[in-house]
């Protein structure tokens, strides 16, 4: 300004600037900033800043609940390494200068860390996941902050799915080591079977030779048998199948019964087997006695099969069940190799074998400890190992529980096991005329050899509509009918009977050994139903109950 002589101002000069610009800028910034702190404290990941000393300069509401603090003053203003407490997943603590949050506000680096432990003020700790952004205004570094979420439930379900994914995995090990172990034990047998029967082509072979070569071929036909039947049973007791027939039985005799059987085994190797009922135990109970022999039978077979020198001990006594109920217990205990522990949880599983290499010094399949269980199990008892001490020996349990309400619950078929030992005389079907529906034509002559043999008069058919229509047009007292045919299988063509009025026995040959197939056959308007591999003794006994009982 210039003034004049009386000190007034003369002239005037100035500067106007217009700040409205500036001002709305800074009124948007802070109305931003408000927004960003509002955004910042409704997150529900926790934020927390430093500056370049390490000194706690922000935390929103989310931080400090997540590490328990009160207020925002208790954090904030604090060192870091007084606030935020986290190590590695493997429990090791960070030295200060390698914490990423402050290396963040000294050196600028940002960060990304996953699966780390933070601590609350409590010594509690959770698993996190977290960003490191370094604050940097104007060129120049100004602190640091982070923004962290708690990952526990992220981690739970990443657990549980790796779990479940463990056990398909080991399921399916399971599944494949089954696969192969059966195939080496299905195989065993059936190439002892097919090389023997090649042996018999030779013409030079003496009488004596041609009958233990018979013997050989039948011995692996049975243990075959033994094989298969153990997966049909297994499959029948896991579909819940499994039928029962209770009645009352000694334990006692059971236990010499099992113990006569597996003497010659036993003695082959040079072990005694003891038994001993004590006077206490029950003389009678009610349950199943095929199923417990069968239990018994597969313990005390391990038994030996376990053990090298020594003895096989079986003892008998009056026990509880888990729920009180009066029951039986058997307990079988050998000097043998014993379990190891690490695999002892697993020894009920399907197909486990402790010794699963293949160099493995036993044979077998891996079902037997599997099916007993579940056999005990179905009967109200169980199968446990009490004791086992590798290289001395093991001791199983088998508690069977007496159930005398269910006495006679069976059904009043006699059982195909027991008919089997019927006698049958020499050419007990004399006269009788039979067809037989079968499409394999070795299986035809087999059964037309059984039959011929024991003076029936035999007719084949090889499908379901050829058998039909001989069915009809010839005078049969009985039908033996496959199930699984082509061009019409046995379930088509026996309806198909039926509704024409033919009223003779048909009865059922097939290899499906499992109830639902028998249910279905019954349904259709078979008879009866024979498994295959033929019994010779059954497929008469049969025969000759369904043709007597018409003449009846
Ligand atoms: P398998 O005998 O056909 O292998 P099991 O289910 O009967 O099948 O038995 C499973 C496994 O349990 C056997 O392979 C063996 O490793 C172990 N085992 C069973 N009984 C005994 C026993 N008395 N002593 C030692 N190991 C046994």
């Amino acid at each position: 300004a210039q003034y004049g002589a009386d000190g007034s101002a003369a002239k005037l000069a100035g500067l106007i600037t217009d700040v409205t610009e500036a001002k709305v800028r800074e009124l948007e910034l802070t109305r931003s900033q408000t927004h960003l702190r509002a955004a910042i404290d409704s997150s529900a990941g926790g934020f927390y800043g430093v500056d370049t000393n390490g000194v706690t300069t922000v935390c929103n509401n989310a931080f400090l609940k997540m590490l328990g603090f009160e207020k925002t003053e208790d954090a904030v203003g604090k060192k870091l390494h007084d606030v935020i407490h986290h190590t590695h997943p493997d429990g090791r603590h960070y030295p200060k200068e390698e914490c990423p949050i402050y290396q963040a506000a000294q050196t600028g680096k940002s960060g990304h860390v996953v699966d780390e432990l933070f601590f609350r003020l409590d010594g509690t700790s959770f698993p996190v996941e977290y960003w490191v952004l370094p604050l940097i205004y104007e060129g120049k570094i100004q602190g640091a902050v982070t923004t962290f979420i708690d990952i526990t439930e992220r981690k739970a379900t990443e657990l549980a799915l790796k779990t479940a994914k463990d056990e398909a995995e080991r399921a399916n090990e399971l599944k494949s080591a089954f696969l192969a172990n059966m195939s080496h034990e299905i195989r065993t047998p059936l190439g002892a079977m097919m090389g023997f029967a090649d042996l018999m082509r030779d013409p030079g072979i003496s009488p004596t030779e041609r009958a233990s070569f018979i013997d050989v071929m039948i011995r692996n036909g049975e243990s075959l048998s033994v094989i298969i039947n153990d997966i049909l049973d297994l499959s029948k007791v896991e579909a819940g199948h499994l039928t029962l027939e209770f009645s009352d039985f000694s334990p006692a005799a059971i236990c010499a019964e099992v113990v006569s059987l597996l003497q010659v085994t036993a003695k082959d190797k040079d072990l005694v087997i003891e038994f001993e009922i004590e006077p206490s135990a029950p003389i009678l109970i009610t349950s199943d006695p095929t199923r417990v022999r069968q239990i018994l039978l597969n313990l005390v077979g391990n038994a030996i099969k376990f053990t090298q020198f020594g003895s096989v001990k079986l003892r008998g006594y009056g026990c509880k069940n888990h729920d009180g109920h009066d029951a039986f217990c058997f307990e079988v205990t050998d000097t043998g190799i014993g379990i190891a522990a690490d695999q002892l949880p697993r020894m009920f599983e399907m197909f486990v074998q402790a010794d699963g290499s293949m160099t493995r010094r036993f044979g077998g399949t891996g079902l037997g400890l599997a099916l007993s269980r579940r056999l005990a199990r179905a009967m109200g008892g169980d199968v446990t190992i009490e004791r086992t001490v590798e290289g001395v020996g093991t001791t199983f349990l088998a508690r069977i529980e007496d159930q005398p309400t269910k006495r006679n619950s069976s059904s009043s078929v006699p059982r195909e096991k027991d008919m089997s030992l019927l006698a049958v005389d020499e050419r007990a079907l004399e006269g009788l005329r039979i067809l037989v529906v079968d499409d394999a034509p070795d299986n035809q002559q087999l059964i037309w050899r059984y039959l011929t043999k024991q003076g029936a008069i035999v007719e084949s058919a090889e499908n379901g509509l050829v058998g039909y229509r001989t069915a009809l047009a010839g005078r049969f007292d009985i039908v033996l009918m496959d199930i699984q045919m082509p061009v019409m299988d046995g379930y088509s063509a026996t309806a198909k009977l039926r509704e024409n009025r033919y009223l003779k026995p048909i009865i059922a040959l097939t290899a499906h050994a499992m109830t639902d197939v028998k249910n279905k056959a019954l349904n259709v308007g078979y008879t009866d139903h024979l498994p295959k591999p033929i019994n010779p003794r059954q497929l008469v006994s049969t025969i000759l109950r369904h043709t007597r009982n018409l003449s009846q």
